[in-house]
């Protein structure tokens, strides 16, 4: 496995790996690799072409009130695991590398990204979609690895990529969850065991929700009431958002179509933002 730190470095070998395997997988990711990532990674492996993973703590998809410098990284962890998994390359520029003294340059999407997460991190996607951008231009890959856990980030980066006319197909992988339930995510650390049994609430209210609809629910205002109620009942979870939207434009909708509805949760669990959704 190689670790590559420079654009330059990372073109060449991009375009050495894209001729000989016939093509090339990224998986982008902020570090701090966990088993939702090792999902991703294992599905990019599967698919048979070499693999990218990219690890960069991204400071344009940070608001000014979020704590950068203290968004976990575990470098040697991540690389003896990318190692493990058979990742050909692994991209870890510094902030420097992939945004000079100087840099001017920024690209927003300005419908899907302005829902949900849109609105309580107004600064969030367009650091997010600038930064996906760069990776597309430097690594060239065909195919994108993402999870469903983000999927608002899914959906952003597949209007971005038509919008723009990237050759890049985005796979989906679904969601890891601990065995109680609990998305996995670099957050959960952060939880106390309070806060943490409180956070498995989302994904029941999520699991309710879906229950919900397989009898036959199929009203918004319904499934949002009873995901608000379970969520209400711990006073540690603290609702941004819990929303029954359309897949493709993140839009709210008022009645489910089984299968083409997803209900999206953020909430503070504590001093902690987590999100999650389900495919209703
Ligand atoms: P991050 O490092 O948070 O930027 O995430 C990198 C990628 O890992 C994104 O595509 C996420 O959706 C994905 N990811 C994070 N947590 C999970 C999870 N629990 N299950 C599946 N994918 C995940």
């Amino acid at each position: 496995m190689e670790t590559i730190v420079t654009v330059s470095q990372m073109r060449t070998t991009a375009s050495r790996l894209r001729s000989e395997g016939g093509g090339l997988s990224l998986v982008p990711t902020m570090g701090a690799l966990h088993a939702g990532h090792e999902a991703l990674i294992a599905a990019a492996k599967a698919a048979g072409r070499p693999v990218v993973v990219s690890i960069f703590v991204n400071p344009l998809s940070f608001g000014t009130n979020e704590n950068l410098p203290g968004y976990p990284r575990t470098p040697e962890a991540d690389l003896a695991l990318c190692e493990r998994l058979g990742v050909e390359v692994v991209f870890a520029p510094a902030a420097a590398e992939i945004y000079p003294r100087g840099y001017s340059s920024y690209v927003s999407e300005e419908a899907v990204s302005r829902p949900l997460c849109g609105v309580s991190r107004p600064t969030h996607f367009r650091g997010v979609t600038t930064l996906f951008a760069k990776l597309l231009n430097i690594i060239r890959p065909d195919r994108v690895f993402m999870g469903q856990k983000d999927v608002q980030h899914v959906a952003v980066m597949r209007k971005l990529t038509t919008d723009l006319n990237y050759d890049v197909e985005i796979s989906v992988a679904p969601t890891v969850r601990e065995a109680d339930g609990l998305a996995v995510s670099v957050r959960n650390k952060e939880l106390s065991s309070t806060e943490r049994n409180e956070a498995l609430s989302i994904s029941r209210a999520l699991k309710q929700a879906k229950d919900m609809v397989d009898s036959g629910v199929r009203s918004s205002d319904r499934l949002v009431a009873e995901v608000t109620h379970i969520l209400g009942k711990h006073n540690r979870v603290r609702v941004i958002y819990a929303s029954t939207v359309d897949p493709v434009t993140m839009e709210a909708i008022r009645e489910v179509e089984p299968g083409r509805a997803l209900l999206c949760i953020a909430a503070w669990v504590g001093e902690t933002r987590l999100t999650d959704n389900v495919v209703l």
